[in-house]
């Protein structure tokens, strides 16, 4: 069987660098917040060329420290779009705010800027941008209309660590952003943990007072916080695993164009590239059938692992049943035809040209 995902052997290949960050920490003496930490957050803020980065407990709480931070709650709502991961629209609700579903572009499943306008009330005050599948979003327009109407713009990155958008990386292209390192992602950790980037200073300082008990001197508290912090233990696997995150990001960008040059099958729709190469980090692979789940058995039976992101459109999840009579068809198609192709880091050229042979074979029955 190909696996989707082998994370077993994507970390193995780091284990001595591994192994001596566990025995630095354990010699410490230092278990939270400490130098590994400190250093991570240099580090990543270098390398999405932002000011500040702070290490927080996921990517979750990273966007709900964002939107709490900027005193967004009640009354106040958020543009969003209606095919996210659920933790870009839990991270609202949360902070009793309101989430505003804004349909994404059938091509790119990028919000469509086209769209957000006609969502705009004097309320909103926030645009959540997701670039889903490891694509910036079309950051321009979006912009514009942010300066247009005085709207922050959040930046959901969980996906896409290292992407490009007109010489910047996301995570500098809004007023603050949130990153996830869950295992699977393009810079993974080997348990929790997430990041918020920003140029912002006073919203740093929130945050990392926010992130800690709403303190920035020990048993002193500004404001009613959190306990979201990145563990000093998973920093310094993140930084050894940073130095090798272009590397990473190149060698899924191989796969993906070995994908796109050479699938060719009149019932498999491939991803779109809206902008330069490097706009894409190929987080997954996301085609599109119309008989999802014929299709599935049929890589299933020629050993081959796929995977749905994701099989349910936020809308119809039983946590906003106040939302399950709306209709978003754009995303209601996205979700009922889309399945992932593996593709990693670690995915063998071999396996990836098998994988194109299978696809290539398929006819729906
Ligand atoms: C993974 C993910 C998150 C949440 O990150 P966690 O670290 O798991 O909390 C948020 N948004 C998107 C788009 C994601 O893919």
């Amino acid at each position: 069987m190909i696996p989707f995902l082998d994370l077993k052997k994507i970390n193995l290949r780091h284990e001595e660098a591994i192994l001596n960050s566990v025995h630095k920490v354990l010699h410490s003496g230092w278990y939270i917040l400490g130098e590994e930490v400190k250093s991570f957050e240099s580090e990543f803020a270098d390398y999405c060329g932002t000011k500040y980065a702070l290490g927080v407990a996921n990517g979750l709480d990273g966007l709900e420290l964002i939107i709490r931070a900027y005193d967004i709650g009640p009354g106040d709502e958020i543009i969003v779009p209606s095919n996210t991961y659920i933790a870009s629209i839990l991270s609202i609700s949360a902070n009793g705010a309101t989430p505003v579903l804004v349909e994404p572009n059938l091509l790119t499943y990028n919000l469509d800027p086209n769209k957000i306008e006609e969502s705009i009330t004097p309320n909103t005050k926030a645009i959540l941008v997701v670039h889903l599948y490891g694509q910036a979003c079309n950051m321009g327009p979006i912009q514009n209309i942010a300066e247009k109407y005085n709207l922050k713009i959040i930046e959901d990155c969980a996906q896409a660590h290292g992407a490009i958008y007109a010489d910047r990386k996301v995570g500098n292209l809004g007023d603050a952003a949130a990153f996830s390192f869950y295992p699977g992602k393009n810079l993974g950790a080997l348990g929790d943990g997430g990041a918020i980037t920003t140029n912002d200073e006073t919203l740093y300082s929130n945050l990392h007072a926010l992130r800690n008990y709403g303190s920035h001197k020990k048993y002193e508290n500004l404001y009613k916080g959190y306990n979201s912090r990145l563990d000093e233990l998973q920093a310094p696997i993140l930084s050894e695993k940073l130095k090798f995150l272009d590397l990473d990001n190149d060698y899924r960008r191989n796969i993906a164009s070995y994908y796109l040059n050479n699938i060719n099958n009149e019932h498999i729709v491939l991803p779109y590239v809206e902008e330069e190469p490097e706009s894409h980090v190929w987080h997954v692979f996301v085609v599109r059938t119309s008989n999802r789940s014929d299709f599935i058995r049929y890589m299933n039976d020629n050993e081959i692992q796929t995977m749905i992101h994701y099989p349910i459109p936020p809308h119809k999840q039983e946590a906003y049943k106040e939302w399950n009579e709306l209709t978003f068809p754009i995303s209601e198609k996205i979700h009922s035809e889309i399945v992932s192709l593996p593709i990693s880091p670690v995915l063998d050229m071999e396996d990836v040209k098998r994988i194109v042979e299978v696809v290539n074979e398929y006819r729906p029955h």
